[in-house]
């Protein structure tokens, strides 16, 4: 009945084990800075949390901390099913699929498409399918929910070649979790998903918008990269195209290094100077540092611009979801941004605002307002549902 779930970024290794029917989870972690000196490992096991520190750590080394911590809990053997969170499976995947040698393929072939991402996903992969070889592994992609796009929407006004030859379009991302999000504010507004319109705002370090119409991603802000769209924790969103060639003239930068910068040196960071962090952000713009309030506020004057815009998409819309680490923390984002969404007929309530924080969610509108409401995410959790159905279906029977 245990579905574990495996996340590996560039530097990182999160691992789940969940009950997928009931949400239940004895043991979580997440290893950061692989690698490096200052690699560690937090372990959650029942709600009681330990750091250790695992310098130089591989992801083999983690999964061996993984490992290990199954076996002190003596559930290594009722795991039924694996589930992967996968960044980018191009056009080839609309749904979570079953782990062959041929996805493997897949998923590599994926590679320059998310070049950060995708190997450290088949690190992961790998890993697990020499560990546990005989269990079902599933892999969930991150682009999955928005292959439901209209040509119109993941179409660029680029030549058709680029695309046809080299897939440049628009694939989107966080898919679980604006998928995830949108199921439970259905839930939550007490209609059918299909019968709803629905924006979600899915605010962490990374952002991205997506416009839900009847379950379905119609459009969504992030393109061929995670780069396009809103401005994030240190990644620019939207810049003139021109602009790379202009800055490699003008300052003699490469292009790998203009690159690198609209991901890793922009954002809240490159604005503020100071951080990627929000909170950090609202604390040092209460206080008076001018570059942190810019920063903030161009965070919201682009998200709402961006919101209005995913209006068109829907043509009606029945409510706003906001998600992830800002979206259901940060009550002065929330505010600013419905307070510059008047016209589509948002109304805060402040109190709600001020109560919806991580943890709770709930709505924070007035009565008479097109409601907005906060709804945490969960992705290991869409993770583990998703491997379960698939899991269950290849081996005939709910797991
Ligand atoms: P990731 O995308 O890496 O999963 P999260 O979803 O955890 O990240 O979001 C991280 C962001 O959430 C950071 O900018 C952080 O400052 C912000 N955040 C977390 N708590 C708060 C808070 N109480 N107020 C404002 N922002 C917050």
């Amino acid at each position: 009945m245990w579905t574990l779930v495996v996340n590996c970024g560039s530097s990182s290794l999160k691992f789940a084990l969940l009950n997928p029917a009931s949400g239940e989870q004895p043991l979580s972690g997440l290893a950061e800075r692989l690698g490096s000196d200052l690699a560690s490992v937090r372990v959650d096991r029942n709600g009681d949390p330990v750091t250790v520190p695992l310098p130089r750590g591989s992801y083999a080394q983690a999964f061996g901390v993984l490992l290990a911590e199954l076996d002190a809990l003596g559930l290594r053997g009722a795991i039924r099913a694996i589930g992967h969170r996968v960044v980018h499976g191009g056009d080839r995947f609309s749904t979570p699929v079953l782990i062959t040698p041929e996805v493997v393929e897949v998923i590599r072939a994926c590679v320059p498409l998310a070049p950060l991402h995708n190997p450290a996903n088949l690190a992961g992969i790998e890993a697990a399918l020499a560990t546990f070889p005989d269990l079902p592994q599933v892999a969930v992609f991150d682009t999955a929910f928005h292959q439901t796009l209209p040509e119109i929407a993941y179409r660029y006004a680029v030549p058709a070649s680029w695309y046809t030859q080299h897939g440049v379009r628009r694939y989107g991302f966080h898919g679980i979790s604006h998928a995830y999000v949108a199921g439970e504010a259905a839930r939550r507004l007490g209609r059918p998903l299909p019968e709803l319109s629905l924006i979600t705002a899915h605010l962490g370090n990374g952002c991205s918008v997506t416009a839900v119409q009847g379950g379905r991603s119609v459009d969504t802000s992030m393109g061929l990269t995670p780069l396009e769209g809103l401005v994030m924790g240190t990644r620019s969103g939207d810049v003139d195209p021109g602009l790379p060639d202009y800055l490699a003239r003008q300052a003699g930068l490469s292009l790998t290094q203009i690159t690198a910068a609209l991901n890793r040196e922009s954002g809240l960071l490159g604005l503020s100077g100071l951080t990627n962090d929000m909170r950090e952000l609202e604390e040092a713009a209460g206080r008076g540092n001018e570059p942190a309030r810019l920063a903030v506020d161009i965070f919201v004057y682009r998200l709402a611009k961006t919101i209005a815009g995913m209006a068109v998409a829907l043509g009606r819309l029945d409510a706003l979801v906001f998600t992830g680490g800002i979206g259901e923390n940060s009550a002065g984002v929330r505010a600013t941004t419905l307070a510059r969404l008047g016209l589509l007929g948002f109304r805060l309530n402040e109190a709600a605002n001020a109560r919806a924080v991580r943890g709770q969610g709930g709505p924070i509108t007035a009565p008479d307002s097109l409601p907005a409401l906060v709804v945490n995410t969960n992705e290991e959790l869409m993770i583990a549902r998703e491997t379960a159905e698939v899991a269950g279906e290849v081996v005939g029977r709910g797991l």
